[in-house]
């Protein structure tokens, strides 16, 4: 891979997923926070050093993964000893988490291991700022907040590693944890010893912070004055929850047209359209949600896992013998049909990075595994998403969120109505087993499940 001279090509084209790593490799950056963009990234463009740990400019997934794993085999969704569905018997911890609960109960049998010193974790310290922070006690793991969906600053995750000595659990999305093994095994790789096992979070996108000012908009909330978000928790889709001292505003996140218009995906922070490691290929475990027919109709929300490493399956038979989760074996496929192919094998980012290239402009050089199995999306789309994406983006910028509403119900209305078709049809209908074309997960295998 060729040496990028410095960040000006992320901050130009609005890269930056706030993982922190320049800041470590390079001590003249800070990360604040453009208000135009609603995003944060570096103050400015540094040098070699920080470019070379950088996401948004690469990730050599080969070297990561062969270094974290000990070169076990690698399939195209990474290297995998076992996918599991699984949630947690703890009813209440279930229903308040953003799927399984999982990540708290993991949380809690790791952080009562005497060879476990903390966890470094995202806590939430005011408004909308959250950020990583270490806890040792298993008391303030149900304090956490569930799955946080805007962009937020995660460069204290390495600050943490470096001056506290010990082994940490640390749990981080998959951007977030390439931009720390980069640092560390291009700075620091003293520090990979204190990493004592991760968990990682499934992830196909996050948004900027224009997307909660349009859902304030259309809602009529202050967004100045926003105390508290929660994005899921209270069964399996959750609702959006936005706090400030007029009350609390809930929101469908299915159903409501405001919603669907403010996370749209023009709202997403634009590294995300060119992410090929949704499936977090780097962490020990890895948790998401089952979006899968056989799992629509649960009261509350069921984990997808993929267990990467034998301490993360060893972790998961314990908790099982414990009594608390309830666990049922599934295959990979599964993984895909969860959470689609262009999750899973990146049909339209490897797609959009060719084209980008083509028109020779800077995109992140990333090759996963998944490369291979991916089908790419053809030019033509990938050509119409880039223009119209540059134009949402433009008319975010200067506010106009009530024009991207009208746009939505009248030149957009035809693919979002197809998108709410295709859920009845895959989901409810089950037409893909009604086809042949799949066996969904048996009803007996989930019959523990609430
Ligand atoms: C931005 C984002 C996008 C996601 N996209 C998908 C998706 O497309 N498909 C899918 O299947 N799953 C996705 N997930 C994961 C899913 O929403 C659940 O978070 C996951 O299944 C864990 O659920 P849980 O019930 O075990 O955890 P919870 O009990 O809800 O705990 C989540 C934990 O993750 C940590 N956390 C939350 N948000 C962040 C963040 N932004 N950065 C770092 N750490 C964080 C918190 O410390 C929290 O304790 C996404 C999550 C995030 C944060
Ligand atoms: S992605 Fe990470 S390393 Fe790259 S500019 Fe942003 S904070 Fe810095
Ligand atoms: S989709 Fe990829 S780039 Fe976007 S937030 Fe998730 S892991 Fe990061």
């Amino acid at each position: 891979m060729r040496p990028r001279r410095d960040l000006s090509g992320v901050i130009a084209n609005n890269l930056c997923i706030g993982c922190g790593a320049c800041v470590h490799a390079d001590r003249s950056l800070r990360l604040v926070f453009n208000r135009q963009k609603q995003m944060y990234e570096p103050d400015g463009p540094g040098g070699r050093d920080a470019a070379a740990v950088c996401p948004a400019v690469q990730v050599d997934f080969d070297f990561l993964q062969a270094k974290i794993f000990n070169d076990a085999p690698v399939t195209p969704l990474g290297v995998v000893r076992s996918v599991m569905l699984a949630q947690s018997t703890n009813h209440e911890r279930n229903v308040q988490a953003s799927s399984g609960g999982l990540i708290k109960e993991l949380l809690l049998e790791l952080l009562s291991r005497d060879e476990v010193d903390g966890a470094i974790v995202l806590g939430h310290f005011q408004g909308l700022r959250f950020e990583p922070k270490l806890i040792a006690n298993p008391d303030q793991v149900d304090q956490l907040p569930g799955s946080i969906y805007h962009n937020v600053v995660f460069d204290q995750a390495i600050q943490i590693l470096s001056e506290n000595t010990g082994h940490f659990v640390l749990v981080a999305i998959p951007c977030q944890l390439e931009g720390i093994y980069n640092y560390i095994y291009k700075v620091r790789p003293e520090l990979a010893e204190r990493v004592y096992c991760t968990i990682g979070l499934l992830c196909g996108w996050q948004y900027t912070h224009h997307a909660i000012k349009a859902i304030c908009k259309f809602k009529k909330i202050d967004f100045d004055r926003i105390e508290q978000i929660s994005f899921r928790g209270g069964g399996p889709v959750g609702r959006l929850c936005i706090r400030t001292p007029q009350g609390e505003c809930r929101v469908n996140r299915r159903v409501d047209l405001a919603y669907q218009v403010a996370f749209d995906r023009s709202f997403n922070i634009p590294r995300c359209h060119l992410c090929i490691n949704h499936s977090n290929f780097l962490a020990d475990i890895v948790v998401g949600d089952a979006w899968l027919p056989s799992t629509v109709r649960t009261a509350t929300g069921v984990s997808l896992i993929i267990c990467r490493s034998e301490q993360a399956a060893a972790a998961m038979r314990t908790l099982e013998r414990k009594e608390r989760i309830r666990t049922a074996e599934v295959t990979r496929e599964e993984v895909v049909e969860s959470q689609t192919r262009r999750v899973a094998f990146g049909d339209f980012s490897y797609a959009y990075a060719e084209y980008l290239k083509k028109i020779g402009e800077f995109c992140p050089e990333m090759v996963g595994p998944n490369r291979a199995a991916a089908r790419l999306s053809p030019e033509k789309a990938v050509r119409k998403f880039h223009r119209e994406n540059r134009i949402k983006i433009r008319l975010q910028q200067q506010g106009r969120y009530r024009y991207l509403y009208w746009r939505k119900l009248t030149l957009e209305i035809r693919p979002f109505l197809y998108r709410y078709l295709r859920w009845f049809f895959v989901r409810i209908v089950k037409i893909k087993s009604l086809l042949g074309t799949r066996k969904e997960v048996s009803r007996e295998k989930l019959a523990g499940f609430s």
